[in-house]
């Protein structure tokens, strides 16, 4: 078999070109392997925080920026529609698969439904706020919910009204061009083989040079 940076590209692309996550048996065939061995690749990406698993450790249910369900963003282009797993994946599709897309979501705090093109070159124009609730170092924590959590919203003043509801405590909010930059320069190269995770130090880099700072972002 070849190593895990082939399974996770294999992944990757399935996701991007048909809007869905391979079955272990999809990866078995692909790579020639049994269901077992596809299915330790899978687990040992998952433990790796480079996908998500389902609770039987079998189904892929997010190769970020991919999700396998609705967790409440839409992303389509003229021939593809994906589950964006949040604000932050939704805006990273466009750039990586290269094609401008419209990404669909509900306001969380008034309910109205949002769009908006969003393009690989340049970011949308201002006017919508993204509010991110659960602060870096605890992303992983349930990464499930820390995905639903990252929203898109009408404004800063809808942002509030949701806080208030769910009484939840204030997060992080970004404007679009913000979120855009975050979102591309983030997850540029995820289709390489050479990809890695981040370290701590090389996220708060980036964070830091978009302006991203404080507790919320990793910094003591
Ligand atoms: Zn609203």
């Amino acid at each position: 078999m070849r190593d895990l940076a082939d399974v996770r590209v294999f992944v990757y692309q399935w996701f991007a070109e048909r809007g869905e996550p391979p079955s272990p048996e999809d990866v078995a065939d692909g790579f020639g392997l049994d269901t077992a061995a596809a299915l330790e690749a899978l687990r040992a990406l998952h433990d790796a925080h480079l996908l998500v698993l389902d609770a039987g450790r079998r189904e892929i249910l997010m190769a970020h920026p991919w999700s396998a369900r609705s967790l409440g963003f839409v992303v389509t282009d003229e021939r593809v529609r994906w589950w964006g797993g949040c604000a932050w994946d939704s805006f990273a599709i466009p750039a990586l698969v290269g094609r401008p897309c419209l990404v669909a979501t509900h306001c969380p705090g008034c309910g109205r439904a949002l769009a908006l093109d969003v393009r690989p070159d340049e970011h949308p124009p201002a006017g919508l706020v993204a509010h991110f609730l659960v602060p870096i170092p605890r992303m992983w924590d349930d990464v499930m919910y820390t995905c639903a959590h990252q929203s898109l919203f009408c404004s800063e003043e809808h942002v509030g009204r949701w806080l208030r509801q769910s009484r939840s405590p204030r997060g992080a909010i970004l404007d679009m061009r913000t979120l855009w930059l975050l979102a591309t320069r983030w997850y540029a190269g995820r289709f390489t083989r050479e990809y890695r995770r981040r370290t701590p130090d090389e996220a708060r880099a980036l964070f830091h040079e978009l302006g991203l700072v404080g507790p919320f972002w990793g910094d003591a």
